[in-house]
């Protein structure tokens, strides 16, 4: 595509974004759009190219893994439209009260017979406030922490005061997972009972707290190519240090049972798009993985992905995490699961969509 331009005036190509990326400049919003609407598979090959030589640039041949446990399923308040655990919605998941702090020890034991390094307790609900849950949920984190088996981290919605962000980082909480989901603007059509902004100040408490952030979105929702790049560009202005992408798998029940899936190829030319948006941040393949792409899973981290949820997600059944490690390896590409908070912290959880099943998660 090296002759076509990024818009009628400029010259630029795509390997002149990607080599502008690699040498530490950035693309501007009108140059990613471009990018969103490729539409020829040369020129979508050609992205997933430079895609593949910032990942590689920026993060070597490190593909992180993460897992989550669910510590309180269904049940929730909320009524994001593709979420499975919403009280509001007739759905198969499970739901299950908040299991106790022995439960995710012996979880912690199983990550740790597993090599991982973070575990990232998730929890189906609004989000927490001063009481005795979040005194229940600190327990859990302190105990996680002191045993040493498991660096805790979190997604349990949204947090609105700085004062339980800090006593959150006080229990020992490290990495903090707290979706965008979509753009600003396309969020009203996924949910009404909270807002964006919520979301934001969340990540941003968390942020001044000194945890980690762990912020992505779900693809395929009905939005269009300007909302997923008005995402990246939102999760670029929170410089989350992980990046989790879910792609929809619409789930029975659900008001977005019936959206048509995304084609494959768009969702991966998706994550090359957030790769030279967000080329230092670990860009994470989560929901909707094995569904969605099928065949197509490798490609993603020629697409740009430095890291992928493994095992089970919240309510929906993933592939086996021998055969993902098989994949990476495969690949020539170096699995490790987590790493020190000092590089990038690990995140936690996907959203509650999930092909797996999963998490719940959340969001
Ligand atoms: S995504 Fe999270 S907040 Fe929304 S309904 Fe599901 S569990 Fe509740």
């Amino acid at each position: 595509m090296s002759g076509k331009s990024v818009d009628g005036s400029s010259t630029t190509s795509i390997a002149d974004l990607g080599r502008r990326v690699i040498a530490g400049g950035e693309i501007t919003r009108d140059e990613a759009l471009y990018l969103f609407n490729l539409e020829s598979s040369a020129d979508i090959f050609e992205l997933f190219s430079w895609a593949n030589r910032v990942r590689e640039h920026y993060k070597g041949n490190k593909i992180h893994l993460c897992s989550i446990v669910n510590i309180k399923a269904g049940g929730c308040s909320e009524n994001c439209r593709f979420c499975a655990q919403s009280a509001l919605y007739d759905t198969s998941s499970p739901r299950y009260g908040l299991i106790d702090a022995e439960s995710v020890l012996k979880a912690a034991d199983e990550a740790q017979a597993n090599n991982v390094t973070g575990l990232g307790i998730v929890a189906a609900w609004r989000g927490l406030e001063d009481g005795p849950v979040l005194d229940q949920i600190c327990g859990v984190l302190e105990k996680l922490r002191d045993s040493g088996k498991a660096r805790p981290d979190a997604s349990l919605g949204m947090i609105r005061t700085q004062a339980v962000a800090d006593r959150l980082r006080r229990s020992g909480l490290e990495c903090y997972n707290h979706n965008l989901e979509t753009s600003r603007s396309f969020f009203p059509k996924v949910c009404t009972t909270h807002s964006y902004e919520e979301r934001v100040q969340t990540i941003r408490y968390l942020k001044n707290a000194g945890v980690s952030i762990c912020s992505g979105g779900i693809l395929g929702m009905g939005e269009s190519r300007e909302d997923r790049c008005d995402l990246a560009f939102a999760l670029k202005e929170l410089q989350p240090e992980f990046v989790p992408i879910n792609i929809l798998n619409p789930i029975e029940g659900t008001p977005f049972e019936k959206v048509p899936p995304m084609p494959p190829m768009e969702a991966l030319k998706s994550i090359a798009c957030f790769r030279l948006i967000l080329p230092r941040q670990e860009i994470m393949l989560a929901g909707g993985r094995v569904v969605n792409l099928r065949d197509l899973q490798s490609l993603i981290f020629m697409a740009g992905a430095s890291a992928m949820m493994v095992g089970n997600y919240l309510t929906t059944v993933n592939q086996s995490v021998e055969k993902d490690l098989q994949m990476i390896k495969d690949l020539g590409l170096d699995p490790q699961w987590g790493h020190s908070r000092s590089e990038t912290a690990e995140p936690v959880a996907e959203s509650p969509q999930s092909e797996v099943a999963p998490v719940a998660a959340i969001a």
